[in-house]
């Protein structure tokens, strides 16, 4: 998949701060903004990626403005760890840990940030 990776982003750190978390991956279109984490560390946990690029094929699927505006109403309507493009990106990162024990499967999982844009956190990287 077509997709860049932006270390120390701008608007991750300003989600970062809003959210009090230590590390976060958000998507915008193609790009996946980190804060809080290397490109290496993030690209090393499958799961997490997977989850990413998730998200990014919805920004392509929905289009640009129109997926932002799909997963604001998803939020709103369902809160956000229901929403449906979280659910989906869940999915898809769980796929890749198939082959884990649960409990580390668990401990790796990416949290739904309650953010209003696909911004997701780790608790350990
Ligand atoms: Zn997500």
């Amino acid at each position: 998949m077509d997709y860049k990776i932006v270390e120390r982003s701008f608007f991750a750190r300003i989600a970062r701060m809003v959210l009090k978390s230590s590390n976060v991956a958000m998507v915008l279109g193609k790009s996946i903004h980190l804060s809080g984490v290397s490109r290496t560390e993030f690209l090393r946990n499958e799961g997490w990626l997977a989850h990413e690029l998730c998200h990014i094929r919805q920004f392509q699927e929905h289009g640009f403005f129109r997926f932002l505006w799909l997963y604001l109403r998803e939020s709103w309507r369902v809160g956000y760890y229901n929403n449906k493009y979280e659910v989906e990106a869940r999915k898809a990162g769980m796929k890749h840990c198939q082959h884990e024990s649960p409990a580390k499967r668990a401990s790796g999982a990416v949290q739904p940030t309650g953010f209003p844009l696909p911004a997701d956190t780790k608790k350990e990287v």
